[in-house]
Formats: structure tokens, sequence, C-alpha cells
């Protein structure tokens, strides 16, 4: 891997919950993680259930982002088998004021009854922190700006060797917060944005902190991005509903995110 290798690695991009179908072949059905590789350092993007299958032998430490505390963004958390493993380090970064709440706030998941053991307690060292933006992770920076989504979700901006990437899911538009978005992505290399609806299903579906792939248009000609990946698949939409939805956006530079696609920045 050559030292400015920036890429991105779709392991899940299924929002709401995991599904599994012969009609969710090609989009995939595991939910929101994505690998960032850049130089020798791995980042995942969230740890959804996509993240069961990720690689797990890396030069550096690899750091897990989560984007906020939904099951679909944890699902895979439990059972990577790097977190097993003795003697091998993760980084897991949540949205949590101190350390103490960073444990606690993965007990409504990871904690009996509802799992057999916290993943402070798996047999890897497993090193929960809370995120602290912008954050340094070797040659690459960090940052993050508030979304708008029940619960709250932070929008992450990853720089490295001279490129940046934004990772806009779980968000639902509102004027202000859809301005700052725009700065916030400003010249941007690639920006992954949330389109689980279609204009239509939005109608119905305000306050549900989604968004559609029309504003993900919307910001990547505002913002001067160059490429934009729609990602948080709704559970209902089918590979041949996406991919309708996909020529209709009409733009060799916006497509649908495939499970299993690496996209070099
Ligand atoms: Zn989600
Ligand atoms: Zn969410």
């Amino acid at each position: 891997m050559s030292e400015t290798t920036f890429t991105l690695t779709v392991l899940g991009s299924r929002g709401s919950m995991a599904v599994c179908g012969q009609e969710q072949t090609l989009f995939g059905g595991d939910t929101s993680c994505y690998l960032v590789r850049a130089g020798e350092e791995a980042l995942f993007l969230d740890g959804g259930s996509g993240l069961i299958g990720a690689p797990t032998d890396f030069p550096h430490t690899p750091v897990i982002l989560l984007t906020h505390l939904h099951l679909d963004h944890l699902l895979g958390l439990g059972m990577y088998p790097r977190l097993s493993r003795r003697g091998q380090k993760t980084r897991l970064f949540l949205p949590a004021a101190d350390r103490e709440s960073a444990l606690r706030a993965l007990d409504g998941v990871y904690t009996p009854p509802y799992w057999p053991l916290h993943l402070s307690n798996y047999a890897g060292d497993v090193q929960i922190e809370p995120l602290r933006l912008p954050l340094q992770v070797g040659p690459v920076t960090v940052e993050g700006m508030r979304g708008n989504h029940p619960g709250e979700c932070v929008v992450f901006r990853l720089r490295y060797a001279g490129k940046a990437l934004v990772y806009c899911t779980d968000y639902e538009r509102t004027e202000a917060s859809f301005s700052s978005l725009v700065s916030f992505a400003e010249g941007a290399d690639l920006v992954l944005y949330d389109g689980q609806y279609t204009p239509e299903q939005m109608k119905t579906h305000a306050g549900f902190g989604h968004s559609t792939a029309e504003d993900g248009m919307e910001l990547m000609a505002r913002s001067g991005a160059k490429r934009l990946l729609i990602v948080h698949h709704d559970p209902g939409s089918t590979d041949e509903e996406l991919l309708r939805r996909e020529s209709q956006l009409g733009c060799s530079n916006a497509r649908y995110a495939r499970v299993g696609e690496v996209i070099e920045l």
C-alpha cells in the first residue's frame, strides 16, 4: 500500500435494520460500516453489521468512529473477531461527555441480559473512549459537525494527503443545518450522504431523521464536492428500486453505495 493510498470500502450501507434477501444482494443488507484506509491507518466509520466480516489485521491500531448510538450502527461490534483476540488493540470512539459515560453508553446493548458481556471485557484490548473532535489518527485529521437526527448524530470530515471525505449519515435536512453542512463539505473529494427516502416518502417521514438523494445532489452542487455516494438504504428498498433511483439522478459522479465496493479518493 502506497504512503498516500486513501480508499473507502463499503462494508454495509443498509439503514435502520439489517436485511437479507435475493432482492438485496447488489447493494447489500448489512448495516452502516465503512473502512477507510489512509496510508497505514485504518478507520472504521460506524460499527454496523458490515463490521462482522471486516479485515482484522492492520499495521497500526485501528480506530472505530461511531456517529451515534442507534442500534444499526452498533450491530457488528459484538461479533467483530478482532475484539476477541488477546493482545490486539482497537480504539472505539463514541459520542459521550467523558470516559465513564462512554463505557456506560454501550450498556443498553452490550451487557447482560441483552448480550453476554460488555465490550470492555472482551479478550482483545478494546479501548472505549469519548469522541473529541478534531481527532488526529496518525496523519489523518477527523473533524466533525453536529447533524440533525433524533438523539443527535455527528457528521465526519476526514482529511488526509490533501484530500477529504465527508460522512453524513442519519441526517435530516433543516435549512440552518444544511447551510452549515454545505460549508463543512466544501470541496470534498467524496461525500457519503443519507438518501434513505424518496421525495415522496419524505412527505410522510418528516422527523425520522433521514434525507433524500436529491438533497445529496444539492449538497454536492453547492459545496463543490467531487463525488457523491448515497448511503443508509431503507430496509424495504430492493436492488431494482435503488438502481432505478440511481439512474434517475442522471449524474456519473453520484451513485448508491454497493456492498463490497472500494472507492479511491
Ligand atoms: Zn442509522
Ligand atoms: Zn440513527
